[in-house]
């Protein structure tokens, strides 16, 4: 065994990994990449089908993020964000906020106890204008958890919207297999038992609303078919109407929700679950209606993640970079981590409103102050790196080549249609989920103890792909610089994956 291989199995503790299977096995150490390639000790190269965990945008070793982390190293690496400002996280933010606003939504539709839309609300959306910096997603998740609850708490009893009052006990609502993170708080907002259940006695409770699986959903009478079940799917936005309800339903409790958190257009590590398209913009607005604040997640989504408009291939100005955006929607709080430095440093961000803003703002003695923060707030590499990640995001070639791949990825998906053990086959931009079952005709799935999405996902590495499931489903997300070529050659391996592991 390689040395480092050794002293990894002596001492590393590795992230969601049943370390018993781990120690098994040489684990493969990655030493450079280039592009969407990583390279191992052995010289042995893959292609980063998962965007090394969703965060890598442009391909490693870009020249462009490289030369900006070298550019700020000769000037400091890192000086505290608690009492001093610093140059790259000043105009980071300032992007940031821009690209955060790019949409214009103003009034917001209101909906009726079924779910049918009544009338257009009185006020419009406020815009996103302050940026916290932390360290990753779960972070940018904890900040906007707190900055809301004690948002809600500070403007209690003042009304929103419609004859709503802030409530005094602040409740927070997410959604079915909602993930957000890892520490306490991000834990409490997610709703995955298998991750979750056995802090329960850590966390503080919140509640959950139906997320719109159509494939799975009990609401869609039509039968399983060889296409994406939010096409052929037979309902009548049931759940749309269970949204509704439940805001309904706490609202006479006289405790409304405080927040509405939610992850736009795919919810990831519930297993890749998109949503129809009008679901966001019609849920989102339910909440408003009933005065709660919105908690973005685009820890996955955002930063092009979910694909470029053909108003954007047209004129690259108008650029969408975030998912809620596509359903024109503007959060109350935009979390961002993951790939926003391109993804070569941990550095999240979380923007809300003037509003919230204000409600922290006091004298010294009235301690109204946010007292939250980190060491390496506001990091100078990292910010310099997601400049540098944003100015090659925005380039007319970069999205060109997203539309392209995005198209590539597509049209290759199709052909897994085929397969008896492929289910449903659920893509949004960039991200694409394979839902591999028992059979494709009564949708039954594979017994999560059976492994077969690890399985498969071996059967790939051992093609020189790598990528990691989310049970069942099999992730494909590759970096933006994935040329067609390589595109193939990761669909190849997961198509001889799954014949390897369940000989079809
Ligand atoms: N939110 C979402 C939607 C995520 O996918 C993740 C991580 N997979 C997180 C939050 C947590 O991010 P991190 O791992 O950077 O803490």
């Amino acid at each position: 065994m390689h040395r480092l291989a050794t002293l990894d199995h002596r001492h590393l503790w590795h992230p969601f990994t049943q370390m018993r299977d781990w120690l098994r096995h040489e684990p493969r150490i990655i030493v450079s990449g280039k592009g969407a390639v990583l390279r191992d000790v052995n010289g042995r190269e893959y292609l980063d089908a998962n965007s090394s965990i969703w965060t890598n945008l442009h391909g490693h070793n870009h020249p462009k993020i490289n030369a900006a982390i070298q550019r700020q190293l000769k000037k400091i690496a890192h000086s505290s964000a608690l009492g001093l400002a610093n140059e790259p996280a000043s105009l980071l933010a300032e992007k940031l906020v821009e690209a955060a606003n790019e949409i214009h939504d103003s009034r917001f539709t209101i909906y009726d106890s079924t779910g049918n839309p009544a009338r257009k609300s009185r006020i419009a959306n406020r815009k996103l204008s302050k940026v916290f910096f932390s360290d990753d997603g779960s972070t940018a998740l904890e900040v906007a958890l707190k900055l809301a609850y004690e948002f809600t708490h500070r403007t209690h009893g003042k009304s929103v919207g419609r004859a709503y009052s802030r409530a005094a006990q602040p409740q927070f609502l997410s959604l079915e297999g909602a993930y957000h993170g890892d520490t306490v708080g991000a834990v409490a907002l997610g709703h995955i038992d298998l991750f979750h259940q056995s802090y329960s006695g850590l966390l503080f409770k919140t509640d959950k609303v139906m997320s719109p699986y159509c494939y799975r959903c009990p609401f869609n009478h039509a039968k399983p078919e060889r296409a994406d079940a939010r096409e052929y799917r037979k309902c009548n936005w049931e759940c749309i109407g269970k949204i509704e309800q439940t805001f309904s339903a706490q609202k006479k409790k006289k405790n409304p929700y405080a927040a509405f958190v939610f992850e736009p257009l795919m919810q990831g590590a519930a297993g890749m679950i998109p949503q129809p398209a009008g679901w966001l913009k019609r849920a989102a607005d339910i909440a408003r209606g009933h005065g709660a604040l919105l908690i973005a997640d685009e820890v996955m989504t955002g930063f092009g993640r979910t694909g470029a408009t053909k108003s954007e291939i047209r004129n690259p100005k108008s650029e969408i970079l975030f998912a809620c955006h596509h359903e024109g929607v503007r959060p109350d709080f935009l979390c961002l981590a993951k790939g926003m430095t391109g993804g070569y440093l941990p550095m999240a961000a979380t923007l809300t409103t003037q509003e919230v803003f204000d409600a922290f703002l006091g004298e010294y003695d009235e301690f109204k102050t946010f007292f939250h923060g980190h060491s390496y707030t506001a990091n100078q590499l990292g910010a310099a790196a997601s400049l540098a990640s944003l100015d090659v995001l925005q380039s007319t070639e970069s999205i060109r080549a997203r539309a392209r791949l995005e198209k590539n990825l597509r049209d290759e998906l199709k052909n897994f249609w085929s397969l008896p053990n492929v289910g449903d086959i659920r893509q949004a931009g960039l991200i694409a989920g394979i839902e591999l079952v028992k059979d494709w005709r009564t949708r039954r799935p594979f017994d999560l103890r059976e492994r077969v999405g690890i399985r498969v996902c071996e059967a790939m590495a051992k093609r020189g792909v790598l990528t990691r499931p989310v049970g069942n489903v099999i992730v494909l997300m590759p970096p933006y610089c994935t040329t067609a070529a390589q595109l193939r050659r990761m669909v190849a391996a997961l198509r001889a994956g799954i014949a390897a592991t369940l000989k079809n």
